[in-house]
């Protein structure tokens, strides 16, 4: 479902599985929080620092 190649950090919504960030760059999930209001910009879910989920991959 995910095509190419994915980059070292991707945030997604718990609810609705967007992509909320990605970056070469390792970010706190608050940082990635507040960049988006405090929820998600597609199902407008509120979003915390705990549960959000972070997925990073190593590109070789
Ligand atoms: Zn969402």
């Amino acid at each position: 479902m995910l095509g190419g190649k994915l980059l070292p950090q991707t945030v997604f919504c718990q609810k609705c599985h967007s992509v909320l960030y990605e970056g070469a760059d390792l970010t706190p999930p608050d940082e990635i929080i507040q960049k988006h209001d405090g929820k998600c910009p597609k199902c407008g879910k509120k979003l915390s620092s705990i549960p959000i989920e972070v997925e990073v991959k190593t590109i070789e």
